[in-house]
């Protein structure tokens, strides 16, 4: 349990948006599901790593985003179908609209997340960067 390497493993950086290189810094300076807007930081606070490679990367987000609403969607819809049996076509559209925005916080992180930590070349966790290297600045 006390390697380098499993130390902080990818799926508990992955589910809490931390950053790709490191798995320390948090990419999101605010709660998923909150009243203030969701806003990114620009640099992790732990590593340093610029979150944004280039400008606009995070438009290459939106066709992640895409995906992950197609692939809930069709779950959704395959679920209504099984659960309901229902053939009214305004009880799929009225779920999958209702359900479409309340995931949407989800999949604007998530999507930006997944394209850091799995779709970007030449990004890898550096398991040297998890340390704690800015201990005299007692951040925790
Ligand atoms: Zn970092």
């Amino acid at each position: 349990m006390s390697t380098t390497d499993n130390k902080y493993p990818m799926w508990p950086a992955i589910v809490h948006a931390k950053c790709p290189r490191c798995r320390r810094g948090d990419m999101f300076t605010t709660p998923m599901y909150g009243f203030k807007s969701q806003k990114m930081n620009t640099t992790c606070p732990h590593c340093g790593l610029v979150f944004e490679r280039e400008p606009g990367y995070f438009y290459v987000a939106m066709f992640v985003s895409y995906a992950l609403f197609v692939a809930e969607m069709v779950t959704l819809a395959v679920a209504i179908s099984v659960l309901s049996g229902s053939r009214n076509p305004w009880v799929y559209v009225s779920i999958i609209i209702a359900v479409g925005v309340a995931l949407s916080p989800f999949n604007f992180r998530y999507s930006r997340v997944l394209l850091l930590h799995w779709l970007t070349p030449g990004l890898h966790y550096h398991p040297e960067m998890s340390e704690d290297i800015i201990k005299e600045n007692s951040v925790k």
